[in-house]
């Protein structure tokens, strides 16, 4: 190197570490790291192709804690997973579904979570609607029928058009006639469920005691193609959904008595007990390293798909956003922390727990961000509740460059969140934390907790957005002269029981879960 080149190389060392001081000048470093040197796609790639859905319990779940660690580690941040509990250990295996019987075709769907296995040659068994009985003690009378049988269990569904394109094409009085229609079948199946004298939820268990083959059920989510897909309650028999075009076949044969079989391979592994985890990753604060930003968002998932939606965008925002802030802001003021919590899906339990076994964490949070509600940019921000809340969360959006905010609509002091997701388990042991919360995307139709939850939902122009918009807020909360209010504002009447609104009480997590209750 000339003396000339080398001069310049400290000059411009010199100048960056100047400009490091410099509010905007990191602000704008953030930015353009974000853009400029994406992790995002190979992340998602890794993360939702290679180890696939996260269901807590499962060996994909472990080795997505894995992966995170070892990812921290290779950006120069340390991290670890921290146990708090326990679940059912559970290995999803193949499912296949054919229809034998009168025709052979290959069915669409899928066992549900911890669905009991078949052998591997599967079972076969003649396909039959739930029995209508005019009482339970009539039902009880036909539940020899049901032996050997599988046992459809959902309603049918006249129509497989999500009602926007029933708007937009068919005339009036068809759409009228649709949705009645609808609605009798409907109420109709409630009411031929509510007669057998189990619930929605005892039923499967009731129909698995007298002998069924097998449990079919078809939870459509109102789009074109797309089913909600959540866990079995059976014990010995597969439990699988089928899609509403093949359900809505099957349950026609079966009316008009053309006795379809169908032969149904689920198997899957009972792995016993196992250890669940939360990811924790951090920044160490170097001048108030017992105050906390906290990054959050949930890594576990439902297993229809891989979870890219939920929570595999959430997740990949706060991972993101602590590698550009390690190499942008690497000497935070305050600690960043990250918390990918374990099975938020049964009810924020790894959050819970955490909330509980580190009261010193939670004392000295000064804010945590948490996104979970899909692939859209950020819209909405809430005050969570507390009193002051735009006096600091509203300076720091202020500073946030305007292509990022200018489509966030804020609500201060808003109300304290009850559940949802993992800030609520904060908000209710009283520290600031907020949802940081998505544009639609047709989140709660077509991917949440859906069978299209998957890498192709993902719009990576507004993961980047919402990596820019999380890094640069937890840059501006650890540098915050001041620690953050939580005093709580005084919560109005609440419309239906007509009293005062409470602050939400914190709940236990659930630390030993999946298993049947003594
Ligand atoms: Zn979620």
């Amino acid at each position: 190197m000339t003396k000339k080149l080398h001069f310049l190389a400290l000059f411009l060392l010199t100048s960056v570490a100047v400009f490091a001081q410099d509010k905007e000048q990191i602000i704008q470093s953030i930015m353009s790291e974000a853009k400029e040197n994406s992790q995002l796609e190979p992340l998602a790639h890794e993360l939702l192709d290679v180890i696939d859905p996260r269901l807590v319990g499962t060996p994909q779940m472990k080795n997505a804690h894995d992966w995170a660690v070892a990812k921290y580690k290779s950006w120069e941040i340390p991290a670890e997973n921290q146990q708090w509990g326990t679940w059912k250990g559970w290995e999803r295996g193949i499912t296949h579904i054919d229809m034998v019987s009168p025709r052979v075709v290959s069915i669409e769907g899928r066992q549900l979570a911890w669905s009991p296995s078949t052998s591997k040659n599967g079972v076969t068994a003649e396909v039959i609607l739930l029995p209508e009985a005019s009482d339970s003690l009539a039902f009880a009378k036909m539940m020899s029928s049901v032996k050997g049988k599988f046992v459809m269990i959902s309603q049918y569904q006249p129509t497989g058009r999500p009602d926007e394109n029933w708007e937009e094409f068919a005339t009036d009085s068809s759409f009228t006639k649709m949705k009645a229609e609808r609605e009798n079948i409907s109420n109709a199946w409630d009411a031929r469920i509510e007669k057998t004298g189990y619930t929605s939820r005892t039923l499967a268990q009731g129909l698995e005691k007298a002998g069924a083959a097998g449990i079919i059920t078809s939870y459509w989510s109102r789009g074109f193609g797309v089913n909600k897909v959540f866990g079995a309650s059976t014990k010995k028999i597969p439990t699988v959904d089928i899609s509403l075009e093949d359900y809505g076949m099957l349950f026609r044969m079966t009316e008009n008595g053309d006795q379809p079989e169908l032969k149904i391979t689920a198997e899957s592994k009972d792995l016993g007990e196992v250890s669940t985890f939360n990811t924790i990753a951090r920044l160490e604060g170097t001048e108030k390293p017992d105050e906390y930003v906290i990054l959050s968002a949930h890594f576990d998932s439902w297993d229809g798909a891989t979870g890219a939606t939920d929570n595999g965008t959430g997740t990949l925002v706060m991972m993101e956003a602590m590698r550009i802030l390690k190499k942008i802001y690497p000497n935070p003021k305050r600690t960043i922390l990250v918390g990918h919590w374990g099975s938020e899906e049964e009810g924020l339990n790894g959050s819970r727990a955490f909330v509980k076994d580190h009261p010193e964490i939670v004392e000295g949070v000064q804010a945590l961000f948490n996104q979970d509600n899909g692939t859209g940019r950020v819209v909405r921000i809430s005050g969570s509740g507390f009193r002051d809340a735009y006096d600091y969360l509203g300076k720091w959006l202020y500073d946030v460059p305007e292509e990022i905010t200018s489509g966030i609509e804020t609500n201060f002091p808003g109300t304290p969140a009850r559940g949802g997701s993992d800030y609520a388990s904060f908000v209710a042991a009283g520290a600031p934390a907020f949802s940081l919360s998505s544009l639609s995307w047709d989140y709660g139709t077509y991917t949440w907790h859906t069978n299209r939850d998957t890498y192709d939902k993902i719009v990576f122009d507004d993961v980047r957005s919402n990596v820019m918009l999380t890094a640069i807020l937890a840059y501006l909360a650890s540098e915050d002269p001041e620690k953050t209010s939580r005093v709580k504002s005084e919560l109005p009447m609440s419309r239906r029981e007509n009293e005062q609104m409470q602050w939400p009480e914190s709940k236990d997590a659930e630390r030993h879960g999946g298993f049947e209750k003594e």
